[in-house]
């Protein structure tokens, strides 16, 4: 299948913003997507037509919006391939899912020592819930390092498993490199030595997409608002095996089977996870946006964006003294770079001017930056409603910026 840009622009009503007088050229994909047309009405429509709060009532509406979320949850089982619905866990973003997963993880399997891997390019969302763990479980933190080009360096994963590794947490594309890592490779290193694989996918799903079964992944992480959806959501996927073992993260309601003052029993999955009124307008929503890329296809959404990615890379690279940072042949749709000794927030500023929306610092890795030895880039993501003619106003505007330094 093929994308027909000019319909999937007008299904995206922000795109047609002007910015200063000058059409918007959205290209901060990476930190949130724009939404559809279908997925905005969908809020309006269940505040309109069903709102009521979920899994308590005996009435009509209460069980319409059960219903609805509960269907959600399908969709986004059927989209990452889980095998039960019931290994979805709804949360408020990528962040808070990882958070779950490391404090529960922690407090079940965890003792003062042991060990957990995470990569030189984690977002601060998979290096801060870890390091939290350091204090409270005494774990320690090891590093996977990274080649020039901005590749995992897999020989090194090797040497730092131990005897006292208990999870490996790696980012599955980096949000500043856009590197696409090894999984499946990294997924049968840490299962030959029986450690599980925690995969943070805010960066991947919306382009590449996954197979958790495929990749015998052990729990899997991302973001509603950056797949198309609603802000305030987001996933936690685990194997039900491993979820059953979990305590919970939070206490209130829903999640409990039984309460006293004496003892309380909790629910089963996925209600053990979700404590209090969950943001269900929201989910049912994220629920309508993977249904419209899906009904695009990511096959189709790949292949458009890889050569968006290709066009931007070949043009951007003409330019005298550009850097980008991360050169991996296996990269999804992000560039980060620098020209000359221009700094970070000068070009992002100039740019915006000309109505052009890029990203500018450290993107929540400095890590990542100490790693590369800036302060921080200039970062253009595309998604599948980005055109060659917005990649040219970029490449344009970059020339513009750099001439007047
Ligand atoms: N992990 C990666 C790779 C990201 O790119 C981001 C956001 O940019 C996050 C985690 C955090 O996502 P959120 O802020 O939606 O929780």
């Amino acid at each position: 299948m093929q994308i027909d840009i000019n319909k999937i622009r007008s299904d995206f009503p922000i795109l047609s913003t002007q910015i200063y007088g000058k059409q918007l050229v959205y290209l901060d994909n990476g930190a949130t997507t724009q939404k559809p047309r279908c997925v905005i009405d969908r809020i309006s429509e269940v505040y309109e037509t069903v709102n009521a709060n979920i899994h308590r009532g005996v009435h009509h509406l209460s069980q319409e919006a059960t219903d609805m979320t509960e269907n959600a949850r399908r969709i986004v089982q059927k989209f990452i391939h889980a095998k039960h619905p019931h290994e979805i866990i709804f949360t408020k973003g990528t962040t808070e899912s990882i958070n779950l997963a490391a404090s529960s993880y922690c407090r079940r399997f965890c003792k003062e020592g042991d060990e957990i891997i995470l990569s030189a390019m984690e977002h601060h969302s998979n290096i801060v819930p870890w390091q939290l763990q350091e204090d409270i479980a005494g774990i320690k933190l090891k590093v996977i390092p990274i080649n020039e080009k901005g590749e995992l360096i897999l020989e090194e994963l090797e040497k730092l498993i131990s005897p006292k590794t208990k999870l490996i947490a790696v980012t599955h594309v980096s949000n500043v490199l856009g590197t696409i890592n090894p999984v499946e490779d990294i997924i049968a290193m840490a299962h030959s030595h029986g450690i599980p694989v925690l995969l943070d996918a805010a960066q991947s799903v919306q382009h590449i997409g996954v197979d958790v079964q495929k990749l015998d992944v052990d729990f899997l992480v991302f973001s509603g608002h950056k797949i198309y959806g609603p802000t305030g959501t987001g996933i936690l996927y685990g194997k039900e095996n491993l979820l059953n073992e979990l305590p919970p993260y939070q206490g209130g309601g829903e999640m409990i089977g039984q309460v006293s003052f004496e003892k309380t029993t909790f629910n089963e999955l996925p209600f053990k996870f979700e404590a209090g009124t969950p943001n269900y307008a929201d989910f049912i929503a994220f629920g309508t946006a993977i249904e419209y890329i899906s009904s695009i296809g990511l096959d189709a959404i790949k292949t458009y964006e890889d050569e968006l990615l290709h066009y931007a890379t070949s043009e951007l690279e003409k330019i005298e003294g550009m850097r980008i940072y991360g050169t991996s042949r296996h990269k999804s749709s992000v560039i980060s770079f620098l020209v000359k000794d221009i700094h970070h927030y000068d070009m992002g500023m100039l740019l915006d001017k000309m109505g052009i929306a890029v990203r500018t610092g450290h993107h929540c890795a400095e890590p990542l930056m100490h790693e590369l030895g800036i302060e921080g880039t200039v970062r253009a993501s595309f998604a599948f409603y980005n055109t060659r003619e917005e990649i040219d106003r970029l490449v344009s505007g970059v020339k513009r910026v750099a001439d007047m330094f």
